[in-house]
């Protein structure tokens, strides 16, 4: 395929077509895209053909990245994070997706306490135990949902998850599913609906899939950059 505006196109062009397929209006369907071990040059052109958000898995690489490009892009924080590393991150960052303690919200609240700040994030679920390692289980969710909703200068504003890598695409179908149908659970505990209200789900193996089953947010990086590995394959 051609440069990385044609590939971002097609994925553009692709999450339209699956909220479509099922009903919902495309524009509900937001794109991260995930621009980790690329070069700066490479995210400054997939910003040029219109992407509006970056996802990044490593907070030295986040912070430098937006050192060198600004904020003319939402950075979104992707990864695991340390709480050590909070700090670094609440100056700027639109949406931290992968919260998934209380000790780790309460270090985000205290720090955007203190810029006067409210810290977007988002609960990462682990619904399988398998997929990645981290993530709280299904069944502590909404405990920490309540809890992180009382926190002052942090908003949920929903779940995040990473199921395991599938073979095929529809190996993630359940997965998504079971994302849909937690947030029908956190709305039925009296959770807010804006706490609940983004899913960010899918990556370039799935996020057709992600999308028709209710994904607001896809973080999609292999299909936009190319391989990490080799980035010019
Ligand atoms: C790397 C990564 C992605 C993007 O993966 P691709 O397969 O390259 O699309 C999405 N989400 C998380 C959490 C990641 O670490």
């Amino acid at each position: 395929m051609g440069g990385i505006a044609d590939r971002l196109a097609d994925v553009q062009q692709r999450i339209a077509e699956a909220a479509r397929r099922v009903g919902r209006d495309p524009q509900e369907a937001r794109l991260v895209a995930v621009s980790k071990t690329h070069p700066v040059e490479l995210v400054r052109e997939a910003i040029a053909a219109g992407v509006g958000a970056l996802g990044e898995n490593y907070v030295q690489e986040l912070v430098n990245k937006r050192e060198a490009i600004g904020d003319a892009v939402e950075w979104h924080f992707i990864g695991h994070l340390q709480t050590n590393k909070a700090r670094q991150l609440v100056p700027f960052c639109a949406l931290v997706h992968g919260v998934d303690s209380l000790r780790l919200a309460e270090e985000l609240d205290g720090r955007a306490a203190r810029l006067g700040r409210c810290q977007p994030v988002l609960i990462e679920v682990n619904l399988s135990g398998e997929g990645t390692k981290f993530g709280v289980g299904e069944a502590d969710v909404i405990g920490l949902a309540q809890a992180i909703s009382r926190l002052p200068n942090v908003e949920l504003r929903g779940l995040m998850t990473m199921p395991p890598f599938p073979a095929e695409p529809e190996d993630s179908r359940p997965y998504f599913i079971a994302m849909r149908v937690l947030r029908e659970k956190l709305r039925e505990a009296g959770i807010a609906p804006k706490h609940c209200a983004e899913l960010s789900m899918g990556m370039t193996a799935d996020y057709e899939i992600a999308v028709e089953e209710g994904a607001t947010l896809v973080r999609v990086g292999t299909a936009i950059f190319g391989s990490r590995d080799a980035p010019n394959a």
